[in-house]
């Protein structure tokens, strides 16, 4: 097919190509936005606008773009071994190198991972892993797993139950059997009367009264994400993450943390974990493992749960791709330029720092009630009345219109409701910083004119 324009893209797009997570009859009016092309933290659409991406792709470019040592690795496995399974007795070195290399940066005493292809994936294995765990143990009654109101685990079966999304739940019957969900740390929108300190305690502490509501004897496992991402990024109070650990060892409750967002440096450290003191038995990874080059994900297992898996004869559970040589060559060049590049050491103690505090200026904005992050996450949140941090009503539609403004400033910030979230690459630059902080403030001022604009017209 020969080169197309903007025009037939959008056109063969609109005509065959069914999107994820779109509203596909506003896509139909307007057309896509055309992306063709990435350099470091830059995009091209194609109408030659170049955006300063904000997101890294789905929080996972920590890279950036054109990495030629992630190029060639997988290039070099293309030609070696294009594909080989890891069913029935076999491995092959991709698969075996980067089991090894996880298990020295993970956390604690884990020393095993099991390759998916996704973080959904990660997410389904986690349910049918952690049954499978305590029907070895004899205590097959323990089905039930505990999740969170607003959390993001992925899209399959399992991981919508999972997660804690009602318009998910909506759309097809979900959740799941023995999949609850308990009110999520969101201090800024729900702590009301309360210190962040006791939010986080009276959060943590449904846990136990869902366990007690339920019975120990029922539950298996405890799953949440150490800062929830799709959600807004949701940073829990100090309290909470050690009430959840110390209620999970009280019952004997399986702690599983998601760190799909989390892990390969987006807070700092290469897992979250590290940075709250937890000790997980699972932990889920996949976006940044690879910096979205190629897909890729793993469940690591901690100790008591492998032994028991070892032990208990055959897991039938796999994916044909699970530990595709490609996909695992590429994440040991991305893990092996993290540490080369010393990009967590960096965030740390360098870049997060500086963009957490460029951030944080933004607070003084009209529209900016929160602003809140961690290494190179953040996040603000748009309010109608800073005084009163009352929000906009739900039609007026400002995490939208901020979106859009943004993309029309050059940068890719997202919206949930109207929360702004940001998430890019790890080799964003200070120079390259202070831009999207300038796009942000410029994208905020657009969007209060516009804001006020609608309202004026209304009273008209
Ligand atoms: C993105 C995400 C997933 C799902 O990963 P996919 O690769 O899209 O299947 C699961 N958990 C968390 C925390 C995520 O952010």
């Amino acid at each position: 097919m020969p080169e197309l324009n903007q025009v037939s893209w959008q056109q063969l797009d609109a005509s065959h190509h069914l999107h994820p997570f779109t509203d596909s009859r506003a896509l139909q009016q307007k057309g896509a936005r055309v992306i063709e092309r990435g350099e470091g933290v830059y995009l091209w659409d194609s109408q030659g606008q170049r955006i300063l991406d904000g997101m890294a792709g789905l929080w996972c470019v920590n890279l950036g773009y054109g990495r030629q040592e992630l190029i060639e690795a997988a290039h070099q496995q293309l030609q070696q071994l294009p594909y080989y399974n890891l069913f029935f007795q076999t491995t092959h070195p991709p698969a075996a190198r980067l089991a090894a290399t996880l298990a020295g940066i993970l956390p604690g005493n884990m020393q095993h991972v099991f390759f998916t292809g996704s973080g959904s994936e990660c997410n389904d294995t986690v349910v049918r892993m952690v049954r499978h765990f305590w029907a070895q143990q004899g205590q097959p009654k323990r089905q039930v797993i505990i999740s969170r109101k607003n959390a993001y685990h992925g899209s399959t079966l399992a991981g919508a139950s999972l997660g804690g999304m009602k318009p998910m739940h909506a759309q097809g019957g979900l959740p799941l059997p023995d999949m609850v969900h308990i009110d999520q740390p969101y201090y800024f929108a729900e702590g009301q009367g309360m210190t962040p300190h006791e939010f986080g305690l009276e959060r943590a502490g449904q846990l136990e009264q869902k366990i007690l509501e339920l019975g120990p004897e029922r539950i298996a496992a405890f799953i949440g994400e150490p800062i929830q991402g799709a959600g807004g990024v949701i940073i829990p109070p100090a309290s909470y993450w050690p009430e959840i650990q110390r209620i999970c060892k009280k019952y004997d409750i399986l702690l599983v943390v998601d760190e799909v967002i989390c892990g390969f440096g987006r807070t700092g450290h290469w897992f979250a974990s590290e940075y709250y003191g937890l000790e997980p038995d699972l932990l889920c990874m996949a976006k940044g493992i690879t910096s979205g080059y190629i897909p890729l994900g793993a469940v690591a297992v901690g100790e008591r749960v492998a032994h028991t898996l070892i032990a208990g004869g055959e897991f039938f559970h796999g994916y044909t791709y699970s530990g595709h040589p490609v996909a695992c060559a590429v994440a040991q060049a991305n893990i092996e330029v993290m540490q080369q590049e010393h990009i967590i050491e960096r965030v740390h103690d360098d870049i997060g720092p500086y963009l957490q505090q460029r951030w944080a200026s933004l607070a003084s904005h009209p529209l900016v009630g929160e602003t809140r992050g961690l290494g190179l996450v953040a996040a603000l949140e748009l309010v109608a009345d800073k005084a009163t941090q009352a929000r906009y009503s739900e039609s007026a539609g400002a995490g939208m219109i901020c979106r859009e403004h943004s993309l029309e400033m050059g940068l890719v910030m997202r919206a949930v409701g109207d929360t702004m979230i940001i998430s890019p690459p790890l080799v964003i630059t200070h120079q390259q910083v202070d831009e999207l902080i300038d796009k942000a403030r410029q994208t905020l001022d657009l969007t209060l004119s516009t804001l006020n604009n609608r309202q004026g017209k209304h009273h008209d």
